[in-house]
């Protein structure tokens, strides 16, 4: 085990004496900003350059080989997250016949307010050893897991270079290629997935607030692999009291505690909304052994499943639908307190198949909440009962028109499909006479939709409805929105739009939308995507006027919601793994689509300089982190991912290159189960350009950009010619700055002034005349030459060489602007493998006839460059405003209450 000791007071660098003595001395790493990914193929980053500069750590455990030494960081994970580290060192370990053995270990940390006193430390013997000369050590926080060793790393460190290399490929990070997953990032001839074909009945008891299922599935096998149980999710178990994502969340900050937070708390421990399962049973009815396992249960099949063998069951259950206000979720009901109506929205509300896959087997890691959903893909049909008077929209084509809808809402949607707007199937004056009116029955909704990994619906009777179909590249799209007439006048002038208009762009970007319908329904959920349905939250005030953030929240919410459509919904990643493989991509599209939209388009997440707080930010983790572990969840899953891809787009492949690359990854995984390296790979097998550099910085680590113009040198060539090489010595020796002595000295008697007779030849010599044999020489040397190297001396040329640094650790192209004095400008975009050699620090030649006056690194702010400052050279003012105000002095206690007095008094005279 190791241990992390905390101290109370800063430790340089390289003064702690347990670094001092280190049995391999030459591996002093100091330390800093390692990440540890708390995932399947846990990988670690170390980033050298910013350890050496900067001495605060914010260090996840972490580990990595570097040739003989496994160098090990500890976990400061849980520190940063109670705000108690702001630096720590290193442990050193030495690896041995291939067993990891614990040579030194060290580690400390700084706490910034913590005054209480503790010392724990670690080595090899176990013995506690003291730090001389250091301060008070405080208080040990915690143990980190045992010493493994540990697989090969994000970066290797040469420790004779003491350089992370950039561009070392990924291969020992990625999984090793199969016949399923080829090494293009292309599915293989042996890819396969399980399939599972739903047929579900469903009631919403209106009074109860209560949902009532039952569904038969059949599970068909595709796998090579004999199957002796069946996993499912009852994702509904997360609204259990006792379930892991109530147990698990961390303590509010109490000092401030608004009356809703506070309601919000004391129902979630009250309410269980968690499944009751009445009954599991095979095709012939006969009950089957489960086990429930919190939110999954376990179906133990009464013989094998072989493989290409199919399997029935079925399954009844119900539960208390949550009060979305009370009990926040992805699903859940709104109450209306005016008209006492209710809107539900509900989703991950049925047993759903575990993903069973060929990289992870059982996908059945618990629901926590923000994991979402890893499903496998079917066909569905769906039948929801309700009362008589609602209006439902769910995942799928509606197979009962006749039954459900009236004669004049069948007419309109005749008159919608060749619409060029949409049209109201259930008009707000129609939602509005619904709204007081009362059940005389139930009603069954029956929908069909196909090859979909998961199904959610809507019911209330508020909802205006209105529809509009459109073509989308040869295929016809019901494009439908349901809201209640608090979203008015939002949503019908902006949600069927912003449908039609994410069809559009998305399916330009990857395939067209294969599905027959896309609905938005406007509900208590604020953004939450399914097949084929989303439920979207933006509304407008009472008073039907809106802010612009609430317009284009809605719009942007809409476009992101229908474009999850395409991921993860038909490009079916795993969801419960990686986040940004979904909200990262669909991010991306969402900017491209929104930009799209109007010029000008406010979009939160996709141009690199939006990103730039949270690059410099201390608390993160890479991309590649299990989607349970991400801290700042909508920066690190949706905008760094998003903004990386812009990046990778604009500035690195080019729009032809990715474009048609990440089409392709869409195409290559449409209704399959993609993993990151089969996009990291399809991303560069298609655009032909080696990325693992950009993977590796962007996805596998914690580094910013941050590249500086340290100095410019300049070179011209120097003159064979000695009558003008000679001159420009002489006036350059004339330029020198006159030293305080010597111009005091000048004036001051000399002895040579008083005695000619002690000067000789050298007081007249002076090494700069030009002499007889410097000019013999020159024509010798002229002779020598041919006509092309006579011009190669005429042309004039300056040379000047560049330096740079990279302060942030990630590598990224260096894009220049030069303005020369002749008031042009020029711009170099050198690759990013400028940094292959040496990613800290690098120049680079630039020769040109014109003389630069300035230049400027990332003038159009493509990279996200922490810190534009050091991008001019020379260095530019900072400009900034600060304003003047008056002071004003606030009341004390006793004069509020003298000026309440006053009031009262004035109030009774009244
Ligand atoms: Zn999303």
């Amino acid at each position: 085990m190791l241990k992390i000791a905390l101290i109370n007071e800063p430790c340089k660098v390289g003064d702690c004496p347990f670094l001092e003595d280190l049995s391999l001395p030459e591996i002093r790493y100091r330390i800093s900003a390692y990440r540890r990914l708390s995932t399947k193929n846990s990988t670690r980053i170390p980033n050298n350059e910013y350890l050496r500069n900067v001495r605060v750590a914010e260090a996840w455990g972490s580990g990595w080989f570097a040739g003989e030494t496994v160098v090990w960081v500890g976990c400061v994970h849980v520190l940063l997250e109670i705000d108690l580290v702001t630096k720590f060192r290193l442990m050193i370990l030495k690896k041995r016949n291939s067993r990891v053995v614990l040579n030194k270990a060290y580690a400390h940390c700084l706490v910034g307010k913590n005054d209480s006193s503790e010392e724990k430390r670690f080595s090899r013997t176990g013995k506690t050893r003291k730090c001389s000369g250091q301060p008070k050590l405080a208080t040990l926080l915690f143990l980190i897991a045992s010493v493994v060793a540990q697989p090969l790393s994000a970066q290797v460190t040469n420790s004779k270079y003491g350089q992370a290399d950039s561009f070392r490929q990924l291969d020992e990070i990625l999984p090793t290629p199969t016949e399923s997953r080829l090494g293009s990032g292309a599915p293989g001839p042996q890819y396969w997935q399980q399939r599972a074909d739903y047929v579900i009945q469903v009631e919403i008891d209106d009074e109860k607030k209560h949902l009532t299922g039952s569904e038969k599935v059949t599970y068909h096998n595709k796998s090579p692999h004999t199957l002796r149980y069946l996993w499912l999710q009852l994702d509904a178990n997360i609204f259990a009291p006792d379930s892991d994502s109530a147990l698990t969340s961390t303590a509010p900050s109490l000092s401030r505690i608004s009356t809703n937070s506070l309601k919000r708390l004391r129902t979630r421990q009250a309410f269980d909304g968690s499944m009751t399962v009445t009954k599991v049973v095979d095709g012939q009815g006969q009950p089957l052994k489960h086990t429930l396992v919190k939110t999954m249960m376990r179906i133990d099949l009464p013989a094998p499943l072989e493989p290409s063998e199919s399997f029935t069951f079925e399954v009844d259950w119900n539960y208390a639908i949550n009060n979305s206000d009370l009990v926040p979720g992805r699903t859940g009901y709104e109450d209306f307190e005016k008209d006492g109506n209710t809107i539900y929205e509900i989703a991950h509300w049925f047993p759903r198949l575990v993903a069973y896959t060929d990289y992870a087997g059982w996908q059945h890691k618990q629901f926590l909440g923000r994991g979402e959903f890893t499903l496998e893909l079917g066909d569905y049909e769906l039948s929801i009962t309700v009362p008589n008077d609602h209006i439902v929209s769910a995942s799928g084509v509606l197979q009962n028109p006749d039954e459900v809808l009236s004669e004049a809402q069948r007419q309109r949607l005749e008159t919608a499909k060749n619409a060029t707007k949409p049209v109201f199937i259930v008009t707000p004056e129609e939602a509005e006479k619904n709204e007081s009116s009362k059940p005389t029955g139930k009603k069954t909704w029956v929908f069909k939709a196909d090859n979909v990994r998961d199904v959610a619906f809507a019911t209330s009777r508020k909802f205006i409805w209105d529809a509009q179909r459109h073509n989308v590249e040869g295929q016809s799209v019901w494009a439908m929105s349901f809201y209640p007439k608090e979203a008015e006048p939002l949503w019908s002038r902006y949600s069927t739009h912003s449908i039609i208009h994410t069809l559009d762009v998305y399916s330009r970007y990857t395939f067209p939308y294969p599905y027959p319908v896309a609905i938005s329904v406007n509900g208590p959920v604020y953004g939450m995507e399914y097949p084929m349905i989303c439920f979207n939250g933006p509304r407008p005030e009472e008073d039907k006027t809106y802010s612009d953030r609430t317009k284009y929240g809605l719009i942007s919410v809409i476009i992101h919601e229908v474009g999850h459509n395409y991921f993860p919904m038909i490009v079916n990643s795993d969801e419960r793994q990686w986040t940004w493989m979904d909200e990262g991509l669909n991010t991306f599209l969402q900017y491209l689509a929104e930009q799209e939209w109007e010029e000008k388009y406010p979009s939160r997440r996709g141009e690199p300089k939006l990103i730039v707080p949270y690059m410099r930010s201390s608390s993160q983790v890479p991309i590649m982190t299990n989607s349970e572990s991400i801290l700042q969840f909508g920066n690190n899953a949706y905008a760094k991912p998003a903004t990386a891809l812009n990046i990778l787009r604009e500035s690195i492949l080019g729009r032809e290159l990715f474009d048609f690359a990440f089409k392709e990854y869409a195409r290559r995984w449409k209704f399959k189960r993609p993993t990151p390296s089969d996009f990291f790979r399809t991303m560069e097998d298609a655009s032909g350009v080696d990325l693992d550099w950009f993977w590796r910085g962007w996805f596998y680590s914690t580094d910013h950009v941050d590249i500086s113009i340290n100095k410019i040198r300049l070179y011209t060539l120097a003159s064979p010619d000695p009558e003008v090489e000679k001159g420009e010595k002489k006036r350059e020796r004339e330029e020198e700055p006159k030293t305080v002595p010597s111009q005091r000295n000048k004036d001051l008697p000399k002895r040579v002034d008083q005695f000619p007779e002690l000067k000789d030849f050298y007081n007249d010599f002076d090494k700069l005349d030009v002499t007889e044999n410097d000019k013999k020489a020159y024509e010798k040397f002229l002779k020598s030459l041919d006509e092309d190297e006579k011009e190669l001396l005429l042309e004039k040329r300056n040379f000047y060489i560049f330096d740079f640094e990279n302060v942030g650790g990630l590598v990224m192209p260096i894009i220049v602007e030069c303005h020369f004095e002749d008031d042009t400008k020029q711009i170099l975009r050198i690759p990013a493998e400028i940094w292959r050699h040496n990613n800290q620090k690098v120049s680079k030649l630039f020769i040109t006839p014109k003389t630069i006056e300035s230049i400027q690194i990332d003038p159009h702010l493509e990279t996200a460059d922490t810190d534009v400052e050091n991008n001019h050279w020379p260095r530019k003012v900072i400009k900034s405003r600060f304003q003047l105000y008056k002071e004003k002095k606030s009341k004390n206690e006793m004069q509020k209450a003298k000026s309440l007095q006053k009031d009262a008094s004035k109030d009774t005279q009244k």
